[in-house]
């Protein structure tokens, strides 16, 4: 099979087959251009996934992208929840919002890359990277609220992937330096662990709690459900409620 042009691994082949067969809207793969922010990008249109993905990177990278981002378009289908910027304008707000959703919906989806036998270690390698420099400089830059509170979102991604050798150092010397970026990751990791991230209602869960724990239902909301959840209490109320019945 080709995608864009390059040829994919049969692993590869086997996921997009089974993370598309339920798809509620056709999909369409395009090209990303250089100048793109991220190495791909799904667009959940009225009629159609567009699932976007640059083509000038190595092979695996390539691949695990594309699937990564395929896996997004299932999330969108089966009705993950999605974290709402509501804050008209503010850039730190509107950046908080997008990597809390996607840092939480990319814990299952690279997971279920990985099942198929699908490793990168291109786009993965960079981020491991930006962690790794911001552990040798003592995390010299996190030195304000904002900083923090986005990193210790951040790191519920990079610690999931990291491997556990790699990963003890880096929190070592967070302990440290910024004990309360420490105890904030531990403990969302806690409620990670306890809610499941690999299912709509446990990243329902996982999102409300930052939110809540970070104060921000001023500023941001949840859409679940065909609902839009904007207040601690609507989340209290929902997040008890079995799916099928809201
Ligand atoms: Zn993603």
């Amino acid at each position: 099979m080709k995608v864009l042009g390059k040829h994919i691994s049969d692993n590869a082949e086997r996921f997009i087959k089974e993370f598309t067969s339920s798809l509620n809207k056709p999909f369409h793969f395009v090209e990303l251009p250089e100048s793109a922010p991220q190495w791909g990008r799904i667009g959940n249109n009225p009629g159609e996934y567009l699932i976007g993905i640059k083509t000038k990177m190595p092979d695996d990278a390539f691949e695990f992208t594309l699937c990564h981002e395929v896996f997004h378009a299932y999330q969108l289908a089966v009705g993950f929840p999605n974290v709402i910027d509501e804050s008209e304008n503010l850039p730190d707000i509107k950046e908080f919002c997008e990597r809390l959703r996607s840092n939480i919906l990319d814990l299952s989806a690279d997971d279920a890359v990985r099942s198929y036998g699908l490793y990168d270690t291109f786009v993965m390698k960079r981020r491991f990277t930006q962690i790794m420099e911001l552990a040798a400089s003592e995390f010299a830059i996190i030195n304000n609220q904002y900083a923090k509170d986005l990193l210790s979102i951040d790191l519920l991604l990079d610690m999931h992937n990291l491997d556990e050798n790699k990963k003890q150092p880096i929190l070592d010397i967070l302990s440290r330096v910024r004990s309360d970026v420490f105890a904030l990751y531990s403990e969302f990791h806690v409620i990670i662990t306890e809610n499941g991230y690999d299912s709509p209602k446990g990243c329902f869960n996982i999102m409300g709690y930052i939110i809540n724990r970070i104060g921000l239902w001023n500023h941001c909301s949840i859409e679940y459900c065909n609902k839009n959840i904007r207040s601690y209490q609507r989340f209290k109320e929902y997040c008890t409620r079995n799916p099928m019945t809201i």
